[in-house]
């Protein structure tokens, strides 16, 4: 088997990287400017690990129960969220106090019940057409056998990286830098039973899938996996080169500029055996050929048990990580050109 994917992974390489290829590349490279450093690096410090670890002891808390679709404790947590963007000042994209995205009963199954994607938007204002959709899933497994599934990784990490961000982007909005394109804060439902929150939302977008220029999926970013008890300066990267390489390539550029962490591609790799890549929310959008990036920390020993506490989680980490994915979104909603496929790409042909 290993030989094998040797042989294969050789081959891929043997096609792509012709000279000719390998410009087109540099081209792309080329081809990218890193946009407004200055605010970039200002407004990223209001993302703070102390706030992400205030958010997240309250949204991993007893208090809603695991948050399992369709029950009380995510009903509580949906109402969290919204009462946070009214708060914040952060609009709906439906243009009223209501945030919810609602699901019948009948779209999840009866014994699901109904529930809601949670969605927050902040309109852009050069292009607000066209629509960043930065995502997180907010349900988790509930209570069994008596115990609190907590769900504090996963994915009450990406569920408060969102919240932080969204905080960032409105600062810079009201001190005079709002997005050129329009960004959607979207806490998906359901992602535990199958992605029937995100499925919901592509088959019944709030802005066209035509203008959806990115999804950038968090789904657990705040612990450390076992590969890298020596360096835990990482996050694993999954998708960002498959329908877009100026995505890859930005994404590279952007940490390059603001972040010192290491971008880990293992999982990223067309022959790994977990497939990762159709394992979360993004691949709902990845299937509509919209370019995504999947940001992850890789398994732990208490991923999917009652274990996933916010006691475990390195909230340095979670902050470091969480400025990597605001500086990235803050690029690919203000750079001038909006973020092509690469079947649109005209340095590709
Ligand atoms: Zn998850």
């Amino acid at each position: 088997m290993k030989f094998f994917s040797t042989l294969l992974l050789l081959t891929l390489v043997g096609t792509c990287a012709t000279p000719k290829y390998t410009a087109k590349i540099q081209n792309i490279k080329d081809s990218i400017t890193i946009v407004d450093t200055t605010a970039v690096k200002h407004y990223s410090q209001t993302i703070t690990s102390n706030e992400l670890s205030v958010l997240l002891y309250k949204f991993a808390s007893k208090e809603f129960q695991g948050r399992k679709v369709g029950e009380q404790g995510q009903k509580l947590a949906a109402e969290f969220l919204q009462s946070y963007y009214i708060e914040q000042g952060i609009a709906s994209p439906f243009g009223s106090d209501n945030y919810f995205q609602g699901i019948s009963s009948s779209y999840l199954s009866k014994s699901i019940g109904a529930s809601e994607n949670v969605l927050a938007y902040i309109e852009g204002s050069e292009k607000p057409e066209e629509v960043l959709v930065l995502s997180a899933h907010l349900d988790h497994l509930g209570i069994k056998d008596g115990k609190i599934y907590y769900g504090a990784d996963d994915d009450g990490s990406g569920t408060v990286a969102i919240m932080e961000i969204a905080e960032a982007f409105k600062v810079a909005a009201e001190n005079g830098h709002p997005p050129k394109r329009s960004i959607l804060f979207t806490h998906f439902t359901a992602e535990e039973v199958g992605q029937i929150g995100s499925k919901f939302y592509v088959e019944n977008p709030i802005f066209p899938l035509e203008n959806t220029i990115v999804n950038l999926n968090i789904d657990m970013i705040g612990r450390v996996d076992e590969r890298h008890n020596e360096n835990k300066n990482y996050i694993y990267l999954i998708g960002s080169d498959r329908i877009s390489k100026e995505l890859h390539y930005i994404s590279e550029a952007v940490r390059d500029t603001y972040v010192d962490i290491d971008l880990d591609y293992t999982y990223n790799a067309l022959t790994d055996r977990n497939q990762y890549y159709s394992r979360s929310d993004h691949y709902k959008f990845a299937k509509r050929d919209i370019p995504v990036i999947f940001y992850f920390n890789g398994e732990h020993d208490d991923y999917h048990q009652h274990t996933d506490t916010p006691d475990k989680i390195d909230y340095e980490l979670l902050e470091k990580r969480t400025r990597l994915i605001f500086a990235t979104a803050w690029q690919l909603v203000n750079q001038e050109k909006r973020l092509v496929s690469d079947e649109n790409n005209p340095i590709l042909d």
